[in-house]
């Protein structure tokens, strides 16, 4: 049977092959009925996003006999060195409210939340390893690690490895996948959604089916929907992860009568190195990312620093870091660390691949800074460091309110004078992650029209899914949105197919 027949002998189409994806069409598989996913991408670089992922999982906990359910490998040892802490679902119901300011969806947020430990299990089951995020989430102070966010675990092996592992389920399953077909339309009319119209080998093919689920990202590889929906300038960020995620599932739904929702002017954009490529490089997967903001001053081509870099955790603010340094002369920044702070910075500032000056004094620092008013860059250091609040000590794993007073902008934790050689300085672009816009599902995941109703035979999960992140993001919480969603999609899905 070649790849279009056996596609047409399915219940269920899904379309994408990424977390979102692989979770609706194993869920669909564990309900009795035939499930197909639809990939744009060729087999290397299949998963879209998801692959990219360093495999950060946001989920709630009550501490340590939780973790050890989802990560039976923490040993003894790592109990006794690490401090995990608890994540309740009332800590994660605020960070979902504040990091939105109040806007994300209620009912959404109340599934995510209560769903999100469960989701880690289910996972598990399928073969997803987690192991303790030490070094990106804990720093080891005083010979102890101790988590500052409740984000404590993440899938051993990261995205790479998180897509190997639902893929190989997904074929033990007998759950084929399509590559190189990326869905082009929805088939329609008055009574729902009957398939898709798919691309494959140049040809274009009618794949019925009882049901679609749409699991195929937002529009961040897409420069001209970033510029329509986000703004002038970010056709000229750099893309983080796939550039398959063009937004068609999105525009698929909304050419048969979806409903938009969500922040469409709105997307999570980091700060990425300068010269990485346009799109992601499965090779180097998440690390073109600098997300030490905290510990650093980050200064503009005029040699000025824009905002509080210790206003929080950098997993409640790196998400509009991408957008602030956007909007800077030049749409680029460094972020300069002195050699106090060296032995903090993650794993991503020591790959090959970077765009980095270090110095011996920071006058020779300032002519290294390409492209950055040298003379002010010295001035904003000499007035950074008289107005830093040494009396206060330093702690990296709480909100240590080490200040600076008196500045235009002041920093509010971990402020660091800048005086001890060498200096490090690395300069950053905008990287766009994901769009915030995007479909309206109801609590079952059915893609609903614009009068309300859901559009029979029509689900959707993922990052394609609009109403949960408004102007920021708590890290981690896309892959768990993912997998929450997509497993209800599934359900929904396979059970409408049965009629
Ligand atoms: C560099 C990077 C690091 C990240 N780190 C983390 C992290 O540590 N933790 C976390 O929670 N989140 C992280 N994220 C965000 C996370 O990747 C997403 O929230 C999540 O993976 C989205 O899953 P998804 O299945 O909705 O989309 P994706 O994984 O992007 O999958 C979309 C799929 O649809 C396919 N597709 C697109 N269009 C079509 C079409 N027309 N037809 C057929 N197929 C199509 C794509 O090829 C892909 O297979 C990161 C993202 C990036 C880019």
């Amino acid at each position: 049977m070649n790849a279009i027949d056996e596609a047409r002998s399915a219940d269920v189409i899904v379309v994408g092959a990424g977390n979102a994806a692989t979770s609706a069409a194993l869920t669909v598989h564990e309900q009795g009925a035939k499930a197909v996913m639809l990939e744009s991408a060729h087999f290397e670089a299949r998963g879209g996003n998801s692959h990219y992922t360093g495999g950060a999982y946001r989920f709630a906990h009550n501490g340590i006999e939780d973790l050890l359910k989802i990560s039976p490998d923490i040993s003894d040892e790592e109990r006794e060195s690490i401090d995990f802490g608890t994540y309740t679902e009332d800590q994660y119901f605020d960070d979902m409210a504040r990091m939105s300011q109040y806007r994300a969806d209620p009912d959404m947020i109340e599934i995510l939340v209560r769903s999100s430990f469960d989701a880690a299990l289910w996972m598990r089951e399928q073969g997803v390893r987690f192991q303790p995020s030490l070094g990106r989430q804990a720093f080891k102070v005083d010979g102890k690690f101790r988590f500052w966010g409740g984000l404590t675990l993440q899938i051993w092996g990261g995205g790479a490895q998180l897509v190997a592992t639902l893929h190989a389920k997904a074929e033990k399953a007998g759950i084929p996948v399509l590559y190189e077909t990326p869905a082009v339309a929805l088939l329609h009319d008055a009574g729902g959604v009957h398939g898709v119209r798919v691309n494959h080998q140049g040809q274009n093919y009618d794949l019925k089916a009882k049901s679609v689920v749409l699991a195929c990202g937002g529009f961040e590889a897409n420069a001209e929907m970033r510029a329509r929906y986000l703004g002038p300038g970010w056709d000229l960020a750099k893309v983080r992860g796939t550039r398959f995620n063009t937004g068609k599932g999105i525009t698929m739904a909304l050419d048969i009568g979806a409903m938009p929702y969500g922040h469409w002017s709105g997307c999570h954009a980091v700060a990425w190195d300068l010269n990485a490529p346009p799109f992601g490089d499965l090779t180097v997967g998440d690390r073109f990312q600098k997300h030490n903001v905290p510990f650093c001053i980050m200064v503009n081509a005029n040699g000025e620093r824009f905002r509080d870099e210790g206003s929080d955790f950098h997993s409640y603010t790196y998400a509009r870091y991408g957008g602030e340094i956007l909007r800077q002369p030049g749409m680029f920044a460094w972020q300069v660390f002195d050699h106090k702070v060296v032995h903090l910075l993650r794993d991503e500032y020591s790959i090959r691949q970077i765009t980095k000056a270090k110095a011996d004094t920071i006058e020779e620092l300032a002519s290294k800074l390409e492209g950055v008013d040298g003379q002010r860059f010295l001035e904003t250091v000499a007035e950074f460091n008289g107005a830093v609040k040494t009396d206060i000590p330093f702690d990296p794993n709480v909100k240590d309110g080490r200040c600076t007073e008196s500045l235009a902008i002041d920093k509010t934790n971990w402020a660091n004078t800048i005086d001890t050689p060498p200096f490090e300085a690395y300069a950053v672009t905008a990287g766009v992650t994901f769009t915030f816009g995007g479909l309206k599902v109801s609590t079952k995941a059915e893609v609903e029209d614009t009068a309300g109703n859901p559009i029979p035979g029509l689900f959707g999960a993922g990052e394609l899914v609009g109403g949960l992140y408004y102007n920021n993001y708590a890290s981690g919480t896309g892959l768990v949105a993912g997998s929450v969603f997509g497993r209800i999609a599934g359900k929904q899905a396979a059970a409408f197919a049965r009629g």
